[in-house]
């Protein structure tokens, strides 16, 4: 099947999960087609089957690609940033979901306060505490959070979360749940915070169900990434 139909039909399983949700029933649900390690001509064909928002991650991949791609479409930063690529991030990306530390969020606001930019971020949170993975730990949130309201130049708009790859997906529902009430929780004394950001193309069905509003899909759309060989 081709790209465009395989988004349709993530489309079509987003809306059947969504009659499963026990939250926000009729909260907007955005898709992210992830086109990491595929070329532009299959982020054309999405796009043009209606993806109005792309994920990828790893700066320099997308500052070869996005040049080339002559479509408008938001673009999302989902991988981990190192601090040194904060301004090449702020320059071609409209949100950067991997914010885990103070040290990226000052040298983000940094960059986009000389870019003239208030930034967009999601704040990534290792809710499964797993040892290799980044994102901020759940204990550390409420500290970077404080930290972020005090950068002019960022704006954050929700939280990101990557399950661990369990055997049984089922496992990553708890997790999900959880994140949901502490998205709820912030939510609810907060402005500008409408991003709930979790599910890939393993899990994203349980985590529409959980409560997910933004889904970073790449293999269920676009098929196998073929990894260059290093
Ligand atoms: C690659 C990637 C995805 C998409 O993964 P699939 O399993 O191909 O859907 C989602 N989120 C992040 C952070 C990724 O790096």
């Amino acid at each position: 099947m081709s790209a465009a139909e395989n988004f349709r039909n993530v489309l079509a399983e987003i809306e059947q999960a969504r009659t499963r949700r026990h939250v926000a029933a009729n909260e907007e649900i955005t898709l992210i087609a992830v086109t990491k390690n595929h070329g532009v001509e299959l982020m054309r064909e999405a796009i043009d089957a209606g993806a109005k928002h792309i994920g990828e991650n790893r700066v320099q991949e997308a500052a070869e690609k996005f040049p080339e791609l002559n479509r408008s479409v938001t673009r999302h930063l989902i991988g981990h940033l190192q601090t040194n690529k904060a301004k090449a991030a702020v320059k071609l990306f409209d949100m950067i979901q991997s914010v885990d530390s103070e040290h990226l969020a000052a040298a983000i606001d940094k960059a986009a306060f000389n870019f003239d930019k208030v930034q967009d971020i999601l704040i990534q949170v290792n809710a499964a505490r797993e040892v290799q993975k980044s994102g901020v730990a759940p204990e550390n949130l409420t500290a970077l959070i404080k930290f972020v309201d005090g950068l002019k130049n960022l704006r954050l708009r929700g939280l990101m979360f990557i399950a661990p790859n369990f055997a049984d997906v089922e496992e990553c529902r708890p997790l999900f749940r959880k994140m949901r009430t502490l998205f709820d929780e912030l939510k609810s004394a907060r402005e500008n915070f409408d991003f709930l950001s979790m599910g890939m193309t393993h899990d994203y069905k349980i985590a529409v169900e959980e409560g997910a509003n933004v889904l970073r899909v790449g293999t269920a759309i676009f098929g196998e990434r073929i990894y260059p060989q290093t």
